[in-house]
């Protein structure tokens, strides 16, 4: 038996630790995990009531067309309901992307470094994968463009950008559209969406009548707070979506997950909540960064990157000492950089105040 060479240059996605395993290695009571950019203020109540109203129907497949939460979206985004597929996550939206237009001959076309999927999907399907460094943290659009040829099927803009957290504006990415073959589909991953600020960020929902090869990822995932339950959606032209659904498995939103994200569609309150309480959360980054001269990326997410002139390793490990979990730099392509989820203000506090006696403590030092 050989396995398909793709797989052979592949790793599984490694979690982070558990947190009850640093609890347990460090000795510490209480762990904060900051790390996946899951919502720190939890779940709306209308979506928690939503699951224990299925609880007498789990001997029953699941909706396979998910109905009930299609038609709560395609009305919250004006569009028709056969616009939407959904996913378990939008990651599966991803791995559906790829089996539908990817294979051996065929090239992609993404920042880097972005997020991962799009690039660990690609090579399972043979394509090759065209890697365009992003610039002060920003997508190269004119790089990315000047990399599709005849060959490229896909092209991928993270927005806003997941290390990084900046993000491409309404008229950079309307050029850009502009520039595109047709024969080439761009996917515009919005997974951050709920929490965007900036003005001039793109409407793309509007932009779907004059671009048909256009397909927007959205999830339940973060600022929605139902990462556990796995549902996240692609919008995109009728025709498009019909052209993908073979490619998608006939039960793939479960149950509990469909019942949630449609509840939890109808308390935009929570959303708007988190969205303020994370804006808030990110000036205290900022101040903490402008006091201690760190350079990061003002960012559009719920989470910030932040460069500490040293391996993102130790500092990774000087904050789960501590009872920190954050992402290391080092497994996201800025090595001397750590990722945080913005949390709570008082989460935000105690990382902070930790950040800061690792800074004092090197100072001394030196
Ligand atoms: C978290 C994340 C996703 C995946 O979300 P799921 O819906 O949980 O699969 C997709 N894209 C980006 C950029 C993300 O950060």
């Amino acid at each position: 038996m050989k396995v398909k060479n793709q797989l052979l240059q592949l790793k599984p996605y490694l979690p982070g630790k558990s947190v009850d395993a640093v609890k347990k290695e460090y000795g510490l009571e209480k762990i904060t995990k900051l790390a996946s950019n899951e919502n720190p203020f939890g779940t709306s109540e209308k979506a928690k009531m939503a699951i224990f109203n299925c609880v007498d129907s789990l001997v029953s497949y699941p909706d396979g067309y998910s109905t009930n939460v299609r038609e709560k979206v395609a009305k919250h985004l004006g569009v028709d309901e056969s616009q939407i597929i959904f996913g378990n996550g939008s990651d599966e939206v991803i791995q559906i992307i790829c089996r539908s237009y990817l294979s051996a001959g065929k090239n992609t076309v993404s920042a880097w470094p972005t997020f991962s999927q799009y690039r660990h999907n690609a090579i399972i399907e043979g394509a090759e994968v065209r890697e365009v460094p992003l610039q002060n943290g920003k997508h190269d659009l004119e790089g990315m463009l000047a990399s599709v040829d005849n060959d490229t099927s896909v092209v991928w803009v993270c927005n806003p950008n997941n290390p990084s957290g900046t993000y491409v504006n309404n008229q950079e990415l309307v050029s850009f559209l502009d520039k595109i073959p047709s024969h080439v589909l761009v996917v515009i991953d919005e997974a951050y969406f709920e929490y965007v600020t900036a003005e001039d960020y793109p409407e793309t929902i509007k932009l779907l009548k004059n671009y048909r090869n256009l397909i927007i990822l959205r999830t339940f995932s973060k600022a929605y707070g139902l990462a556990a339950l796995r549902i996240g959606y692609g919008v995109a032209s009728s025709q498009l979506i019909k052209e993908i659904e073979p490619a998608r498995e006939p039960f793939n939103n479960n149950k509990l997950a469909q019942a949630a994200a449609a509840a939890a569609m109808e308390d935009q309150e929570f959303i708007l909540d988190c969205k303020r309480k994370n804006k808030e959360g990110l000036e205290q980054y900022y101040a903490f960064c402008s006091k201690h001269n760190l350079s990061y990326y003002k960012s559009e997410g719920n989470f910030i990157l932040i460069d500490f002139n040293r391996q993102g390793d130790e500092v990774f490990q000087y904050l789960l000492e501590r009872g920190y979990i954050v992402r290391s730099g080092n497994a996201l392509g800025f090595p001397t950089a750590i990722r945080i989820t913005i949390g709570t203000q008082e989460q935000n506090e105690g990382i902070i105040s930790t950040l800061t006696e690792m800074l004092e403590e090197n100072n001394v030092v030196c």
